[in-house]
């Protein structure tokens, strides 16, 4: 099937339409007409190669929710009509360890991401949701709770499980101090759920402009990361920090707010390594970790649970064509705080 589709073409040129074909449905696939996408950082990242690994061309957008349109001979799960989501996984290898555990981000033989992934079935490199039409296995399609705003709930499938298992994992809730670094699409969420779980929660930012809209958005308390005195009160206060900043940052200023044996979890991936002093992580003994999203259980249960507690993201639509100036907005700190596309408008 031809479908529409944004990509860019190279690390310096705009994303520009671009026509591309997703597989016919197979006996367990579901297709989707997608409705909308969100727009995360990753997308940036990939779309100027500032990883290194881009292959072009490439289709964004891994935060898609949508109408299924059609769903093969064998699909349980799904029937025409139903909403459906896809994050930024598609496939697995599904027997390895960690397939097994449920976590298929880790898959041991590479899981299959929803762009820039190779694609099994037509060569290639699969596509992303800044298209009409994703077409994916059911066992990689989520369940997308009625009672949230589809636009709200679409960034759930990045931002939102991305900061949801590391405060899951690392056990944020009554009794917890957890930072959160970085008011952007995932520190949003983070600041949400961790509120919500129950920890004493702490935002951190470089920008004084979102300190109102971080205490809005569940932060019992919000530093401003410039602020030194401010930042030396909360010396080897926290259990855990997520960071979630997606540019060149100190760590040894957040590694000196952990207590013993407390966590700094990097979710943010800057483009270039950071560096960190040893006694950062000696003096006293204290941990540095990081997360990729989560698996598809796990995804499925905060779903679920967002849907239960009526959680969902701050967003702003916009049209398809508006994504190269909300690319440069990102950039400027300036998203408030995750950019949805409109998907309707790639048809207009
Ligand atoms: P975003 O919306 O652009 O937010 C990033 C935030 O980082 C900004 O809002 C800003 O917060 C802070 N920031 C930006 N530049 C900074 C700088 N120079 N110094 C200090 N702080 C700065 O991005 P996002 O979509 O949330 O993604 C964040 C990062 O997570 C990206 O690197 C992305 O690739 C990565 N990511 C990782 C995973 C994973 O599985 N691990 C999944 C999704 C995304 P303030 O204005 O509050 O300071
Ligand atoms: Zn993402
Ligand atoms: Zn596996």
């Amino acid at each position: 099937m031809t479908t529409r589709a944004y990509a860019a073409q190279s690390p310096t040129t705009p994303l520009a339409p671009h026509a591309i074909t997703r597989r016919e449905p197979t006996a367990t696939d579901v297709e989707i007409d997608i409705l909308f996408c969100g727009v995360c950082h990753s997308d940036l990242h990939f779309a100027r190669n500032e990883w290194g690994f881009t292959q072009y061309p490439v289709v964004p957008g891994h935060e898609i929710l949508g109408r299924v349109a059609r769903v093969g001979s064998a699909v349980t799960r799904f029937k025409v009509g139903d909403l459906a989501s896809v994050g930024c996984l598609v496939d697995s290898c599904r027997i390895c360890a960690h397939c097994a555990k449920g976590l298929e981000q880790y898959c041991m033989g590479g899981a299959t991401f929803t762009y820039n992934g190779d694609d099994k079935y037509l060569g290639g490199m699969t596509f992303g949701g800044y298209s009409e039409k994703v077409v994916v296995d059911e066992a990689f399609t989520l369940k997308v709770p009625t009672t949230l705003d589809p636009a709200k709930a679409a960034p759930l499938l990045c931002a939102g499980i991305t900061t949801w298992s590391p405060l899951r994992h690392w056990g944020a809730g009554p009794g917890k101090k957890v930072g959160i670094i970085g008011l952007g699409g995932l520190g949003h969420m983070g600041v949400k759920f961790a509120r919500a779980l129950g920890a004493h929660t702490v935002l951190f930012t470089t920008s004084r402009s979102k300190i109102d809209d971080g205490l809005r958005l569940g932060a019992h308390e919000v530093v401003l990361s410039t602020d030194e005195a401010a930042m030396a009160r909360h010396a080897g206060t926290f259990d855990l920090i997520v960071d979630t900043v997606s540019a060149d940052h100190s760590l040894d200023a957040y590694m000196a707010m952990l207590k013993l044996d407390a966590t700094l979890c990097m979710v943010g991936v800057p483009p270039n390594p950071q560096q960190i002093a040893a006694f950062s992580l000696i003096l006293p003994r204290r941990n540095l970790a990081g997360s990729c999203i989560g698996g598809i259980r796990e995804t499925q249960e905060m779903l679920d649970w967002c849907g239960q507690h009526g959680v969902a993201c701050d967003i702003e639509l916009i049209r398809m064509d508006q994504i190269n100036e909300a690319y440069e907005r990102m950039l400027r700190q300036d998203v408030r705080y995750r950019f949805v596309i409109d998907m309707q408008s790639l048809k207009a």
